[in-house]
């Protein structure tokens, strides 16, 4: 697979120079040597790099919306048993949808309106 061409997109030298700037300023902090520093932040880019691919790995893209033909008319009442607020849905993608939320609890079913 010739993936190493898409990989490289942030150009090496940039990592070069942060990584001695990072080595540098954090010797400079914690008193250690450079040698010992620069390990660190050597593995912590590493760490950086490897959460990225990670977090890259883990954005899905946004399911596309539910086709028209697979939501169903409903007529659902609930309502808010910490504050008292009903609403009433409509269209749900199955008829025994889950519930709404409201002021952080999920919401009471009041009447399958037949
Ligand atoms: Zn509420």
């Amino acid at each position: 697979m010739g993936d190493s061409a898409t990989v490289k997109r942030l150009p090496l030298l940039l990592w070069l120079v942060g990584i001695a700037v990072a080595t540098g300023l954090a010797s400079l902090v914690f008193d250690a040597s450079l040698v010992q520093t620069g390990v660190a932040v050597l593995v912590a880019a590493l760490l950086l790099k490897v959460g990225l691919v990670m977090i890259g790995g883990l954005a899905q893209p946004v399911p596309d919306p539910a086709e028209p033909g697979v939501l169903r008319k409903v007529k659902l009442v609930y309502r808010c048993s910490i504050c008292g607020a009903e609403v009433k849905m409509t269209v749900a993608s199955s008829e025994d949808p889950e519930p709404p939320r409201h002021c952080l609890e999920d919401m009471e079913l009041v009447t399958p309106i037949e």
